[in-house]
Protein backbone atom coordinates (compact mmCIF):
# COMPACT_ATOMS: atom_id res chain seq x y z
CA UNK A 1 0.00 0.00 0.00
CA UNK A 2 1.03 3.48 -1.02
CA UNK A 3 2.07 6.36 2.04
CA UNK A 4 -0.77 8.71 2.28
CA UNK A 5 -3.71 5.67 1.44
CA UNK A 6 -6.07 4.68 4.28
CA UNK A 7 -6.93 1.37 4.26
CA UNK A 8 -10.96 1.20 4.04
CA UNK A 9 -11.87 -2.25 4.55
CA UNK A 10 -9.97 -2.05 8.10
CA UNK A 11 -12.35 0.96 8.78
CA UNK A 12 -15.65 -0.95 8.23
CA UNK A 13 -17.32 -1.00 11.76
CA UNK A 14 -18.91 -3.85 12.84
CA UNK A 15 -22.32 -5.10 13.18
CA UNK A 16 -24.51 -6.66 15.39
CA UNK A 17 -23.97 -10.25 14.07
CA UNK A 18 -19.79 -9.79 14.31
CA UNK A 19 -19.55 -9.43 10.24
CA UNK A 20 -17.50 -6.25 9.16
CA UNK A 21 -20.09 -3.56 7.23
CA UNK A 22 -17.97 -4.67 4.25
CA UNK A 23 -18.66 -8.09 4.20
CA UNK A 24 -22.39 -7.15 4.26
CA UNK A 25 -22.38 -5.63 1.38
CA UNK A 26 -23.79 -4.04 -1.33
CA UNK A 27 -23.11 -0.91 -0.26
CA UNK A 28 -25.96 0.54 -1.54
CA UNK A 29 -26.82 -0.24 2.34
CA UNK A 30 -23.59 0.32 3.58
CA UNK A 31 -22.00 3.64 2.24
CA UNK A 32 -20.38 5.67 4.31
CA UNK A 33 -18.58 9.18 3.94
CA UNK A 34 -17.53 11.85 6.15
CA UNK A 35 -16.89 15.12 4.63
CA UNK A 36 -18.15 19.07 4.97
CA UNK A 37 -17.60 20.92 1.95
CA UNK A 38 -20.18 23.12 0.08
CA UNK A 39 -20.66 22.66 -3.25
CA UNK A 40 -22.03 25.92 -4.16
CA UNK A 41 -19.02 28.71 -5.29
CA UNK A 42 -19.16 27.31 -8.37
CA UNK A 43 -20.68 30.61 -10.50
CA UNK A 44 -17.55 32.13 -11.55
CA UNK A 45 -17.51 33.86 -14.88
CA UNK A 46 -13.78 33.76 -16.44
CA UNK A 47 -12.57 36.60 -17.61
CA UNK A 48 -8.81 35.56 -18.13
CA UNK A 49 -7.57 34.35 -21.21
CA UNK A 50 -7.75 31.08 -22.46
CA UNK A 51 -4.42 29.06 -23.49
CA UNK A 52 -6.04 26.72 -25.28
CA UNK A 53 -8.31 29.42 -27.08
CA UNK A 54 -11.33 28.43 -26.13
CA UNK A 55 -14.25 30.85 -27.97
CA UNK A 56 -15.15 33.87 -26.52
CA UNK A 57 -18.38 33.88 -24.49
CA UNK A 58 -20.72 36.68 -23.51
CA UNK A 59 -19.02 40.33 -22.97
CA UNK A 60 -15.97 39.64 -24.96
CA UNK A 61 -15.10 36.84 -22.12
CA UNK A 62 -13.07 33.88 -23.22
CA UNK A 63 -14.11 30.71 -22.00
CA UNK A 64 -11.57 27.88 -20.73
CA UNK A 65 -11.44 24.69 -21.84
CA UNK A 66 -11.27 21.42 -19.89
CA UNK A 67 -11.58 17.94 -20.81
CA UNK A 68 -12.95 15.54 -18.04
CA UNK A 69 -11.74 12.29 -18.81
CA UNK A 70 -14.75 9.20 -17.96
CA UNK A 71 -18.13 9.73 -17.25
CA UNK A 72 -18.88 8.05 -14.34
CA UNK A 73 -20.01 9.71 -11.42
CA UNK A 74 -17.47 11.80 -9.97
CA UNK A 75 -16.33 12.92 -14.01
CA UNK A 76 -19.99 14.07 -14.45
CA UNK A 77 -20.64 15.54 -11.46
CA UNK A 78 -16.85 17.73 -11.80
CA UNK A 79 -17.63 18.23 -15.25
CA UNK A 80 -21.70 19.47 -14.66
CA UNK A 81 -20.39 21.95 -11.92
CA UNK A 82 -17.64 23.13 -13.90
CA UNK A 83 -20.02 23.61 -16.52
CA UNK A 84 -22.45 25.86 -14.32
CA UNK A 85 -19.00 27.58 -13.19
CA UNK A 86 -18.39 29.06 -16.54
CA UNK A 87 -15.79 26.01 -18.76
CA UNK A 88 -16.33 24.70 -21.87
CA UNK A 89 -16.00 20.61 -20.69
CA UNK A 90 -15.71 18.17 -22.94
CA UNK A 91 -15.96 14.61 -21.53
CA UNK A 92 -14.50 11.70 -23.12
CA UNK A 93 -15.65 8.65 -22.31
CA UNK A 94 -14.27 5.35 -23.33
CA UNK A 95 -17.55 2.96 -23.04
CA UNK A 96 -20.28 3.36 -25.49
CA UNK A 97 -22.56 5.55 -22.83
CA UNK A 98 -22.39 7.35 -19.73
CA UNK A 99 -22.39 5.87 -16.09
CA UNK A 100 -18.73 4.12 -15.69
CA UNK A 101 -19.99 1.41 -12.57
CA UNK A 102 -23.30 3.61 -12.58
CA UNK A 103 -24.00 2.01 -16.23
CA UNK A 104 -27.07 0.38 -17.90
CA UNK A 105 -26.63 -2.36 -19.70
CA UNK A 106 -29.30 -3.20 -22.26
CA UNK A 107 -29.80 -6.53 -23.80
CA UNK A 108 -32.39 -7.73 -26.62
CA UNK A 109 -33.70 -11.29 -26.39
CA UNK A 110 -33.72 -14.17 -29.48
CA UNK A 111 -37.67 -13.15 -29.65
CA UNK A 112 -36.33 -9.44 -29.89
CA UNK A 113 -37.52 -8.38 -26.03
CA UNK A 114 -35.50 -5.40 -24.67
CA UNK A 115 -34.34 -5.94 -21.01
CA UNK A 116 -32.38 -3.35 -18.87
CA UNK A 117 -30.42 -3.82 -16.00
CA UNK A 118 -28.26 -1.65 -13.17
CA UNK A 119 -25.05 -4.33 -13.69
CA UNK A 120 -23.23 -1.99 -11.15
CA UNK A 121 -24.18 -0.02 -8.10
CA UNK A 122 -27.82 -1.00 -7.55
CA UNK A 123 -28.56 1.58 -5.29
CA UNK A 124 -26.91 4.16 -2.86
CA UNK A 125 -27.03 5.46 0.54
CA UNK A 126 -25.78 9.14 1.72
CA UNK A 127 -24.22 10.24 4.43
CA UNK A 128 -22.70 13.51 3.99
CA UNK A 129 -24.26 16.61 4.10
CA UNK A 130 -22.90 18.16 1.18
CA UNK A 131 -23.58 14.89 -1.62
CA UNK A 132 -27.12 15.10 0.24
CA UNK A 133 -27.25 18.53 -1.20
CA UNK A 134 -26.57 17.51 -4.58
CA UNK A 135 -28.61 14.21 -4.04
CA UNK A 136 -31.58 16.16 -3.12
CA UNK A 137 -31.35 18.70 -6.27
CA UNK A 138 -31.62 15.81 -8.31
CA UNK A 139 -34.40 14.01 -6.16
CA UNK A 140 -35.92 17.78 -7.13
CA UNK A 141 -35.15 16.90 -10.93
CA UNK A 142 -36.63 13.48 -11.05
CA UNK A 143 -33.16 11.89 -11.78
CA UNK A 144 -32.86 9.67 -8.72
CA UNK A 145 -36.19 8.75 -6.41
CA UNK A 146 -35.54 6.85 -2.73
CA UNK A 147 -36.23 2.80 -3.68
CA UNK A 148 -38.55 1.95 -1.07
CA UNK A 149 -38.60 -1.63 -0.85
CA UNK A 150 -37.76 -4.30 1.72
CA UNK A 151 -34.30 -5.23 2.22
CA UNK A 152 -32.83 -8.43 3.57
CA UNK A 153 -29.85 -10.94 4.56
CA UNK A 154 -30.54 -14.41 3.52
CA UNK A 155 -28.01 -17.21 5.49
CA UNK A 156 -26.73 -20.00 3.82
CA UNK A 157 -25.88 -21.85 7.17
CA UNK A 158 -29.52 -22.34 8.02
CA UNK A 159 -31.39 -21.27 4.69
CA UNK A 160 -33.20 -18.37 6.66
CA UNK A 161 -33.33 -14.61 6.02
CA UNK A 162 -32.50 -12.34 9.18
CA UNK A 163 -34.57 -9.55 10.49
CA UNK A 164 -32.78 -5.98 9.61
CA UNK A 165 -32.87 -2.98 11.49
CA UNK A 166 -29.33 -2.67 12.59
CA UNK A 167 -28.30 1.03 12.94
CA UNK A 168 -26.76 1.87 9.28
CA UNK A 169 -28.60 -1.06 7.26
CA UNK A 170 -31.96 0.70 6.44
CA UNK A 171 -30.61 3.77 5.14
CA UNK A 172 -32.42 5.51 2.73
CA UNK A 173 -31.51 3.89 -0.70
CA UNK A 174 -31.70 5.92 -3.68
CA UNK A 175 -31.75 4.51 -7.87
CA UNK A 176 -31.57 6.95 -10.64
CA UNK A 177 -34.57 7.05 -12.48
CA UNK A 178 -35.34 5.24 -14.61
CA UNK A 179 -31.62 3.55 -14.83
CA UNK A 180 -28.99 4.30 -12.82
CA UNK A 181 -27.19 5.88 -15.37
CA UNK A 182 -29.66 8.76 -15.79
CA UNK A 183 -27.65 11.06 -13.72
CA UNK A 184 -25.00 10.54 -15.25
CA UNK A 185 -26.60 10.64 -18.72
CA UNK A 186 -28.76 13.92 -17.51
CA UNK A 187 -25.01 15.66 -15.81
CA UNK A 188 -23.35 15.12 -19.57
CA UNK A 189 -26.04 16.88 -21.69
CA UNK A 190 -26.06 20.19 -19.29
CA UNK A 191 -25.60 23.18 -21.14
CA UNK A 192 -21.45 23.96 -21.47
CA UNK A 193 -20.43 19.78 -21.35
CA UNK A 194 -20.15 18.27 -24.57
CA UNK A 195 -19.93 14.37 -24.04
CA UNK A 196 -17.97 12.46 -26.63
CA UNK A 197 -18.47 8.48 -26.06
CA UNK A 198 -16.62 5.48 -27.22
CA UNK A 199 -13.57 7.91 -26.97
CA UNK A 200 -10.41 6.51 -25.03
CA UNK A 201 -8.03 9.34 -24.11
CA UNK A 202 -4.70 7.31 -24.76
CA UNK A 203 -2.40 10.11 -24.45
CA UNK A 204 -2.02 13.12 -22.36
CA UNK A 205 0.97 15.43 -23.38
CA UNK A 206 2.24 18.66 -21.45
CA UNK A 207 3.23 21.21 -23.80
CA UNK A 208 5.43 23.42 -21.46
CA UNK A 209 5.84 26.62 -23.39
CA UNK A 210 1.48 26.81 -23.99
CA UNK A 211 0.96 25.19 -20.99
CA UNK A 212 -1.50 23.56 -21.96
CA UNK A 213 -2.61 19.56 -22.31
CA UNK A 214 -2.74 18.17 -25.51
CA UNK A 215 -4.75 14.71 -25.77
CA UNK A 216 -4.78 12.40 -27.96
CA UNK A 217 -6.99 9.09 -28.38
CA UNK A 218 -6.03 5.54 -28.71
CA UNK A 219 -4.96 5.69 -32.11
CA UNK A 220 -2.71 9.01 -32.38
CA UNK A 221 -5.94 10.93 -33.29
CA UNK A 222 -5.99 14.52 -32.12
CA UNK A 223 -8.82 15.27 -29.38
CA UNK A 224 -7.84 19.05 -28.72
CA UNK A 225 -5.96 21.19 -26.19
CA UNK A 226 -7.20 22.39 -22.53
CA UNK A 227 -6.41 24.29 -20.15
CA UNK A 228 -6.52 21.84 -17.79
CA UNK A 229 -7.47 18.17 -17.19
CA UNK A 230 -9.90 16.30 -14.87
CA UNK A 231 -9.25 12.25 -15.02
CA UNK A 232 -11.41 10.09 -12.86
CA UNK A 233 -9.75 7.04 -13.30
CA UNK A 234 -6.51 5.92 -11.74
CA UNK A 235 -5.74 3.66 -14.77
CA UNK A 236 -4.32 6.95 -16.47
CA UNK A 237 -1.52 5.73 -14.93
CA UNK A 238 -1.66 2.22 -14.12
CA UNK A 239 -0.47 -0.95 -15.83
CA UNK A 240 -4.21 -2.39 -15.55
CA UNK A 241 -4.88 0.05 -18.31
CA UNK A 242 -2.26 -1.88 -20.48
CA UNK A 243 -3.94 -5.28 -19.34
CA UNK A 244 -7.45 -3.78 -21.08
CA UNK A 245 -6.32 -2.08 -24.13
CA UNK A 246 -2.59 -3.09 -25.11
CA UNK A 247 -1.30 0.17 -24.69
CA UNK A 248 0.88 2.18 -22.33
CA UNK A 249 -0.86 4.19 -19.74
CA UNK A 250 -1.96 7.71 -21.37
CA UNK A 251 -0.40 9.53 -18.74
CA UNK A 252 3.75 9.61 -18.34
CA UNK A 253 4.55 9.40 -14.16
CA UNK A 254 7.38 11.92 -14.62
CA UNK A 255 5.07 14.49 -15.71
CA UNK A 256 3.59 14.53 -11.79
CA UNK A 257 5.74 12.24 -9.91
CA UNK A 258 3.86 13.10 -6.74
CA UNK A 259 0.32 12.31 -7.65
CA UNK A 260 1.18 9.43 -9.54
CA UNK A 261 2.83 7.21 -7.02
CA UNK A 262 -0.39 7.62 -5.10
CA UNK A 263 -2.57 5.96 -8.20
CA UNK A 264 -0.14 3.43 -10.00
CA UNK A 265 -0.73 0.13 -7.74
CA UNK A 266 -4.38 0.95 -5.95
CA UNK A 267 -5.12 -2.64 -4.92
CA UNK A 268 -8.50 -3.35 -6.24
CA UNK A 269 -12.03 -6.00 -5.19
CA UNK A 270 -13.18 -7.59 -8.10
CA UNK A 271 -17.23 -8.47 -8.94
CA UNK A 272 -19.09 -10.76 -11.62
CA UNK A 273 -22.69 -9.61 -11.83
CA UNK A 274 -25.16 -12.04 -13.52
CA UNK A 275 -28.23 -10.94 -15.00
CA UNK A 276 -31.62 -12.24 -15.56
CA UNK A 277 -34.99 -12.55 -16.24
CA UNK A 278 -37.91 -15.04 -15.25
CA UNK A 279 -41.35 -14.90 -16.93
CA UNK A 280 -42.68 -14.38 -13.70
CA UNK A 281 -42.29 -12.58 -10.65
CA UNK A 282 -39.93 -14.67 -7.90
CA UNK A 283 -42.54 -14.53 -5.35
CA UNK A 284 -40.99 -17.42 -3.15
CA UNK A 285 -38.88 -14.25 -1.95
CA UNK A 286 -39.58 -12.02 0.77
CA UNK A 287 -37.59 -9.36 0.03
CA UNK A 288 -36.87 -7.25 -3.02
CA UNK A 289 -33.20 -6.38 -2.12
CA UNK A 290 -30.69 -9.03 -0.43
CA UNK A 291 -26.65 -9.65 0.74
CA UNK A 292 -25.99 -13.12 1.27
CA UNK A 293 -24.23 -15.03 4.57
CA UNK A 294 -21.79 -17.63 4.42
CA UNK A 295 -21.47 -18.07 0.83
CA UNK A 296 -18.36 -17.92 -1.12
CA UNK A 297 -20.15 -17.29 -4.55
CA UNK A 298 -22.97 -15.12 -3.79
CA UNK A 299 -23.38 -11.51 -2.34
CA UNK A 300 -25.74 -9.97 -3.27
CA UNK A 301 -29.35 -10.00 -5.06
CA UNK A 302 -31.66 -7.41 -6.24
CA UNK A 303 -34.95 -7.36 -8.26
CA UNK A 304 -34.12 -4.36 -10.94
CA UNK A 305 -37.61 -4.23 -12.42
CA UNK A 306 -38.87 -3.29 -8.49
CA UNK A 307 -37.41 0.00 -8.66
CA UNK A 308 -38.94 3.03 -9.15
CA UNK A 309 -39.57 3.99 -12.69
CA UNK A 310 -38.64 0.62 -14.11
CA UNK A 311 -40.50 -1.52 -16.25
CA UNK A 312 -44.22 -1.68 -18.10
CA UNK A 313 -47.43 -2.85 -15.54
CA UNK A 314 -48.95 -5.42 -17.70
CA UNK A 315 -45.24 -7.30 -17.89
CA UNK A 316 -45.12 -10.44 -15.30
CA UNK A 317 -41.75 -10.60 -15.89
CA UNK A 318 -38.65 -9.44 -13.35
CA UNK A 319 -35.41 -8.59 -14.09
CA UNK A 320 -32.81 -9.46 -11.52
CA UNK A 321 -29.03 -8.50 -10.51
CA UNK A 322 -26.91 -11.19 -9.01
CA UNK A 323 -23.43 -10.03 -7.22
CA UNK A 324 -20.27 -12.59 -6.82
CA UNK A 325 -18.03 -12.31 -4.10
CA UNK A 326 -14.69 -10.83 -4.99
CA UNK A 327 -13.17 -13.61 -3.51
CA UNK A 328 -15.19 -15.83 -6.31
CA UNK A 329 -14.36 -13.14 -8.44
CA UNK A 330 -10.44 -13.04 -7.84
CA UNK A 331 -10.57 -16.96 -8.07
CA UNK A 332 -12.06 -16.53 -11.57
CA UNK A 333 -9.55 -14.06 -12.62
CA UNK A 334 -6.43 -15.02 -11.36
CA UNK A 335 -7.14 -18.35 -13.68
CA UNK A 336 -8.04 -16.33 -17.07
CA UNK A 337 -6.06 -13.28 -16.76
CA UNK A 338 -6.99 -9.37 -16.62
CA UNK A 339 -7.86 -9.66 -20.76
CA UNK A 340 -11.67 -8.92 -21.69
CA UNK A 341 -13.05 -12.37 -20.45
CA UNK A 342 -14.40 -15.26 -23.23
CA UNK A 343 -18.11 -16.18 -23.84
CA UNK A 344 -16.62 -19.43 -22.44
CA UNK A 345 -15.75 -17.98 -19.00
CA UNK A 346 -18.72 -15.90 -18.63
CA UNK A 347 -20.99 -18.75 -19.09
CA UNK A 348 -19.43 -20.74 -16.73
CA UNK A 349 -19.69 -18.01 -14.36
CA UNK A 350 -22.90 -17.47 -15.27
CA UNK A 351 -23.94 -20.90 -14.34
CA UNK A 352 -21.77 -20.96 -11.13
CA UNK A 353 -23.53 -18.35 -10.19
CA UNK A 354 -27.03 -19.06 -10.92
CA UNK A 355 -26.16 -22.66 -9.15
CA UNK A 356 -25.94 -20.91 -5.92
CA UNK A 357 -28.82 -18.87 -6.35
CA UNK A 358 -30.64 -21.99 -6.66
CA UNK A 359 -28.95 -23.89 -3.84
CA UNK A 360 -30.40 -21.23 -1.27
CA UNK A 361 -33.38 -23.89 -1.52
CA UNK A 362 -36.36 -20.77 -2.60
CA UNK A 363 -38.04 -21.54 -4.81
CA UNK A 364 -35.90 -20.04 -8.19
CA UNK A 365 -37.13 -21.02 -11.38
CA UNK A 366 -35.15 -21.22 -15.02
CA UNK A 367 -34.98 -17.41 -16.16
CA UNK A 368 -35.39 -16.95 -19.97
CA UNK A 369 -32.50 -14.41 -20.56
CA UNK A 370 -29.27 -15.39 -18.12
CA UNK A 371 -25.61 -13.25 -18.74
CA UNK A 372 -22.54 -12.60 -17.06
CA UNK A 373 -20.76 -9.20 -16.66
CA UNK A 374 -17.25 -8.71 -15.10
CA UNK A 375 -16.09 -6.02 -13.00
CA UNK A 376 -12.25 -6.25 -13.00
CA UNK A 377 -12.07 -2.93 -10.46
CA UNK A 378 -15.65 -3.20 -8.59
CA UNK A 379 -14.16 -1.67 -5.43
CA UNK A 380 -10.85 0.39 -4.55
CA UNK A 381 -9.43 -1.39 -1.29
CA UNK A 382 -8.13 1.69 -0.06
CA UNK A 383 -8.64 6.05 -0.44
CA UNK A 384 -5.50 7.55 -1.78
CA UNK A 385 -6.54 10.21 -0.29
CA UNK A 386 -7.55 12.05 2.98
CA UNK A 387 -9.90 15.14 3.68
CA UNK A 388 -8.95 17.10 0.31
CA UNK A 389 -10.81 14.00 -1.56
CA UNK A 390 -9.21 14.46 -4.76
CA UNK A 391 -5.72 14.70 -6.25
CA UNK A 392 -4.18 18.00 -7.99
CA UNK A 393 -1.19 19.28 -9.87
CA UNK A 394 -1.94 23.24 -9.35
CA UNK A 395 1.09 23.40 -11.31
CA UNK A 396 -0.20 21.51 -14.60
CA UNK A 397 -4.09 21.98 -13.60
CA UNK A 398 -4.37 18.45 -13.33
CA UNK A 399 -6.80 16.94 -11.17
CA UNK A 400 -7.65 13.17 -10.15
CA UNK A 401 -11.06 12.14 -8.91
CA UNK A 402 -12.93 9.24 -8.31
CA UNK A 403 -14.25 6.77 -5.60
CA UNK A 404 -10.28 5.24 -5.24
CA UNK A 405 -10.11 9.00 -3.59
CA UNK A 406 -12.93 9.14 -0.96
CA UNK A 407 -14.60 5.89 -0.12
CA UNK A 408 -15.67 3.03 -2.67
CA UNK A 409 -19.39 4.18 -2.97
CA UNK A 410 -21.65 6.40 -5.56
CA UNK A 411 -21.20 8.72 -2.30
CA UNK A 412 -17.50 9.12 -2.06
CA UNK A 413 -17.35 9.24 -5.86
CA UNK A 414 -19.83 12.18 -5.95
CA UNK A 415 -17.51 14.19 -3.21
CA UNK A 416 -14.31 13.58 -5.33
CA UNK A 417 -16.13 14.81 -8.14
CA UNK A 418 -17.03 17.92 -6.34
CA UNK A 419 -14.20 19.08 -4.36
CA UNK A 420 -12.27 18.06 -7.71
CA UNK A 421 -14.66 20.79 -9.57
CA UNK A 422 -13.77 23.48 -6.52
CA UNK A 423 -10.35 22.84 -7.28
CA UNK A 424 -9.85 23.37 -10.69
CA UNK A 425 -12.44 26.70 -10.45
CA UNK A 426 -10.11 28.06 -7.59
CA UNK A 427 -6.79 27.52 -9.39
CA UNK A 428 -7.94 28.81 -12.58
CA UNK A 429 -9.63 31.69 -11.56
CA UNK A 430 -6.50 32.91 -9.57
CA UNK A 431 -4.65 32.77 -13.07
C1 LIG B 1 -21.04 -4.51 -9.09
C2 LIG B 1 -20.95 -3.20 -8.34
C3 LIG B 1 -21.78 -2.95 -7.27
C4 LIG B 1 -21.71 -1.76 -6.57
N1 LIG B 1 -22.56 -1.51 -5.55
C5 LIG B 1 -22.57 -0.30 -4.97
C6 LIG B 1 -23.57 0.05 -3.99
O1 LIG B 1 -24.42 -0.77 -3.66
N2 LIG B 1 -23.53 1.29 -3.44
C7 LIG B 1 -22.59 2.22 -3.80
O2 LIG B 1 -22.62 3.35 -3.28
N3 LIG B 1 -21.63 1.93 -4.71
C8 LIG B 1 -21.61 0.71 -5.30
N4 LIG B 1 -20.66 0.40 -6.24
C9 LIG B 1 -19.55 1.34 -6.42
C10 LIG B 1 -19.90 2.53 -7.31
O3 LIG B 1 -20.48 2.06 -8.50
C11 LIG B 1 -18.63 3.32 -7.59
O4 LIG B 1 -18.04 3.69 -6.37
C12 LIG B 1 -18.87 4.58 -8.42
O5 LIG B 1 -19.80 4.37 -9.45
C13 LIG B 1 -17.52 5.04 -8.98
O6 LIG B 1 -17.66 6.15 -9.82
P1 LIG B 1 -16.37 6.82 -10.44
O7 LIG B 1 -16.80 8.00 -11.22
O8 LIG B 1 -15.36 7.04 -9.37
O9 LIG B 1 -15.71 5.72 -11.41
P2 LIG B 1 -16.25 5.02 -12.72
O10 LIG B 1 -17.72 4.84 -12.64
O11 LIG B 1 -15.43 3.78 -12.86
O12 LIG B 1 -15.93 6.03 -13.89
C14 LIG B 1 -14.68 6.12 -14.55
C15 LIG B 1 -14.97 6.26 -16.05
O13 LIG B 1 -13.78 6.61 -16.73
C16 LIG B 1 -13.80 5.97 -18.00
N5 LIG B 1 -12.41 5.93 -18.47
C17 LIG B 1 -11.34 5.37 -17.84
N6 LIG B 1 -10.22 5.57 -18.53
C18 LIG B 1 -10.58 6.27 -19.63
C19 LIG B 1 -9.84 6.78 -20.74
N7 LIG B 1 -8.53 6.61 -20.83
N8 LIG B 1 -10.52 7.45 -21.72
C20 LIG B 1 -11.87 7.63 -21.63
N9 LIG B 1 -12.61 7.17 -20.59
C21 LIG B 1 -11.97 6.52 -19.61
C22 LIG B 1 -14.38 4.60 -17.67
O14 LIG B 1 -14.89 3.97 -18.84
C23 LIG B 1 -15.47 4.96 -16.67
O15 LIG B 1 -16.71 5.20 -17.31
C24 LIG B 1 -20.75 -0.77 -6.96
C25 LIG B 1 -19.90 -1.03 -8.05
C26 LIG B 1 -20.01 -2.22 -8.74
C27 LIG B 1 -19.10 -2.47 -9.93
Amino acid sequence: MQRGQSELRGTMSQNVLGLTRDSLWPRCILAESGSHFGFSALLLQFSKFSLSGGRRGDKDKVVMKIAVIGSGISGAVCAAALARGGFMVTVFEMGRGPGGRMSQRREITEDGRELLFDHGAPCFTVKDKEVKGIVSSWEARGLVAEWKENFGIFDFTNSKFLQLGEEGVTSKKYVGVPGMNSICKALCLEPGVEPKFGVTVGRLEWLENNRLWALSGLDGQNLGSFDGVVASDKNIVSTRFTGLTGRPPPLDVRLVPDLAVKLQDVPVHSCFALMLAFSEPLSSIPVKGFSFLNSDVLNWAACDSCKPGRGVASDTSECWVLHSTSEYAEGIIRQTGLQKPSHSTLTKVAEDIFKEFQSTGLDIPQPFFMKAHRWGSAFPAVAVTGEEKCLFDKTKRLVVCGDFCASPTVEGAILSGSRAAKKLQESLSSL
